[in-house]
Parts: C-alpha cells; sequence; structure tokens
C-alpha cells in the first residue's frame, strides 16, 4: 500500500491547469458582446443604448456616426475639425470609451464586470 506521492502532485498540477483555464476562459469570456451595451452621450446627455450584439450605424445629433460591427463600436463619421475621435481604437465588450471633445458626443460601453441583474430577463 504504497501510494506514489509524485502520481498525486502530477494529478493535482494537471486539475490545477485545467482550473485556471477554466477561469481564465471565463474571464475572457465576461466580454461577451451579446450582453454588452454601447451608451451615447452627447453633452452629458444620454442619447441612447445600443446592443452591441446588433451590427447598425448610429447617426449621432446630425454631427456624428458611429458603427457597431462584430461588437465593436468605431466612430466612422464626424464632422468635428479634428477628427481624433475617428481615429481614436476601436471599443468592444470589455469597455472602453470614444470621445469627440467638439461635439461632446462620448461613446462608451459598460464593462461586463458588474453583476447582472437575472430577473430582467425573467
Ligand atoms: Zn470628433
Amino acid at each position: 500500500m504504497f501510494i506514489k506521492r509524485k502520481d498525486i502532485l502530477l494529478a493535482a498540477a494537471v486539475l490545477a491547469v485545467a482550473l485556471l483555464c477554466y477561469v481564465g476562459f471565463r474571464l475572457s469570456a465576461g466580454a461577451d458582446p451579446d450582453r454588452a451595451v454601447l451608451t451615447i452621450t452627447v453633452d452629458g446627455e444620454e442619447y441612447g443604448t445600443y446592443s452591441l450584439a446588433e451590427d447598425q450605424q448610429i447617426e449621432i445629433n446630425g454631427t456624428n456616426t458611429c458603427e457597431i460591427s462584430d461588437g465593436e463600436v468605431r466612430m466612422v463619421q464626424a464632422d468635428c475639425p479634428d477628427q481624433l475621435c475617428m481615429h481614436q481604437k476601436a471599443i468592444s465588450g470589455s469597455g472602453g470609451t470614444i470621445v469627440c471633445l467638439p461635439n461632446r458626443v462620448v461613446l462608451s460601453v459598460a464593462s461586463d464586470s458588474e453583476p447582472e441583474v437575472d430577473s430582467i430577463t425573467g
């Protein structure tokens, strides 16, 4: 009756790696485009909220147009003089913001880290 300590350690290591992979996957899956929501704010007031799961173009106040595509949001048209907003990195379900300072347009995606209230869907 001799249990090989090495075998137990190996099994534990395999389990630990599997668990880490699972947790890592779950964490990265937190950026779920089906649940992420784009909030558009103009001049500090909420303009609208849009699901990242739905590809669409949104005209904002006649000054800017943003596009939701493949769960990412980018500014595709703007009449501001600097055009900086159009060069900002696309934002996705993991969170982020695109700001058009001259037009006071803010696109923001809330990260999925906040606890969801499941009863909303019920
Ligand atoms: Zn701009």
